[in-house]
C-alpha cells in the first residue's frame, strides 16, 4: 500500500472515489453487523431492531445560500434519509462544532432555521453537543445531525400493493436493491437546483443566477406516496445527483436503467449555468427531491400524488428499469443513446 496517500476533496464528493474509500478503508475494517439493514448495505439509513437510524454531517460552504442555510439543510437531509427507507422520522440529535470567533448572530440564525424546519417536518431535537475549535481550524461551523425513525404506518399497505403486481416480492423495507425490470422511475421535480444555487454565491465562479436551492424536508410528500402504494425503491439524489443514484440502483438491484433526457425536469437557469461551467446537471446534488421506483401499474397514481404535494409540482416519470442491458443509459434529445457512468464525484464540492 502507498503510505503517502492523502485525503482529497473528491473523497467527500459522493461518487465513485468516495465509495471506494468507504469500501477499502472503513467497511473492510469495521466488524460486520447482522441487522435488518446494516452498514454493508450502504443504504440511506440503517434499520436496527425495527428502528431506522441515520447520521449525517453538514459542511456546506457558504453556510447561508439562496433558498436555505446549513440548519435547514441538516434537518432536511437527515429527515429525508430516514423517510426514503419507508420511515417516519421522530427525533434528531444536533452536534455543533463552532470555530472560535464565529458570530453569535449567525449561530442564532442557524438555530432558528433548524427550529422552523423541525416544525415543518414535525420532528424534535432531543439531544446534542457543542464544541469549539481554534480559529482557522474550520470554516465557521460544522453540524452533525443524526436521527431515528419508526416504520411508516403506510409501509405494509404500500408493499401489499406491490405484491398485487409482483407476487414474489419479499423485502420488508424500501431498499436500493429492490428494483426489477419494468419498474418505472419517477423524480419529484427539477434537478440541479441546489448545486447551482451554491455555486452561484461562491466567489470566483463569475455568474449570477436566480436559481434557489430546493432544500426541504420530504417526509410528508413521501408519506403521501406510500399511502398510494406500489413503491419498491426510493432515494434522495444528493451528492453525485441523479447519475449516482441510478447507478447505485442499477448495481445493487442488478438491473439496467433507461431514462429519457426530454422527460428529466431541469430549470432553464440550471441548464444555462451547467452549460457555461461545463458540468452535467445529472451529476449535481439536490436536497429537496426524491427519486422513486414503482411497479409500472401504479406509476401514474404515484405521479399524481407527488404533483399534489408541496414541492412536487414538476414531478415526472423519467424512465424504467430493464433487463436489456446493464448499467444506466439515457435517450438523448437528439435521438441517440448515451451511457451514464457512475460519477467520480459531485462536480460541486461541499454542497451539503
Ligand atoms: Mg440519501
Amino acid at each position: 500500500m502507498d503510505r503517502s496517500e492523502r485525503i482529497l476533496m473528491a473523497h467527500g464528493a459522493g461518487g465513485y472515489i468516495m465509495h471506494k474509500l468507504i469500501k477499502e478503508h472503513i467497511l473492510s475494517i469495521l466488524p460486520r453487523d447482522s441487522f435488518e439493514v446494516g452498514l454493508h448495505a450502504l443504504d440511506d439509513s440503517a434499520v436496527v431492531n425495527g428502528v431506522i437510524f441515520k447520521s449525517d454531517s453538514y459542511t456546506v460552504k457558504p453556510l447561508f445560500f439562496p433558498g436555505g442555510d446549513i440548519g435547514r439543510l441538516a434537518v432536511s437531509g437527515t429527515v429525508n434519509d430516514i423517510s426514503v427507507m419507508g420511515g417516519e422520522p421522530i427525533a434528531l440529535s444536533l452536534a455543533l462544532i463552532l470555530e472560535e470567533g464565529f458570530p453569535i448572530d449567525d449561530l442564532d440564525r442557524i438555530i432558528h432555521s433548524i427550529a422552523d424546519t423541525c416544525r415543518e417536518a414535525d420532528v424534535y431535537v432531543v439531544t446534542g453537543d457543542t464544541k469549539v475549535v481554534e480559529k482557522g481550524s474550520l470554516d465557521g461551523c460544522i453540524v452533525n445531525c443524526s436521527g431515528i425513525g419508526r416504520r411508516s404506518r403506510y409501509l405494509d399497505y404500500n408493499f401489499d400493493i406491490v405484491r398485487r403486481f409482483r407476487r414474489d416480492f419479499k423485502a420488508r423495507w424500501i431498499l436500493d436493491s429492490n428494483v426489477k425490470p419494468g419498474d418505472k422511475i419517477i423524480v419529484s421535480g427539477t434537478i440541479g437546483d441546489h448545486g447551482v444555487a451554491i455555486l452561484s454565491c461562491r466567489e470566483g465562479y463569475g455568474f449570477e443566477s436566480s436559481v434557489r436551492s430546493d432544500v426541504r424536508p420530504l417526509n410528508k410528500m413521501i408519506e403521501k406516496a406510500l399511502s398510494v402504494g406500489g413503491i419498491v425503491a426510493m432515494k434522495d439524489p444528493t451528492r453525485g445527483g441523479l447519475a449516482n443514484l441510478l447507478n447505485e440502483w442499477s448495481e445493487k438491484s442488478g438491473v439496467g436503467i433507461l431514462v429519457r433526457e426530454e422527460d428529466i425536469p431541469v430549470r432553464d437557469g440550471v441548464r444555462a449555468a451547467c452549460e457555461m461551467l461545463g458540468i452535467d446537471p445529472l451529476e449535481i446534488g439536490n436536497e429537496g427531491k426524491v427519486v422513486i421506483a414503482v411497479v409500472a401499474e401504479m406509476a401514474e397514481e404515484i405521479l399524481e400524488a407527488l404533483r399534489e404535494a408541496e414541492g412536487g409540482e414538476d414531478a415526472a416519470i423519467i424512465g424504467e428499469a430493464t433487463d436489456e442491458f446493464e448499467g444506466v443509459a439515457m435517450e438523448t434529445l437528439i435521438g441517440g443513446r448515451r451511457i451514464i457512468p457512475p460519477p467520480l464525484g459531485d462536480p460541486v464540492p461541499r454542497i451539503c
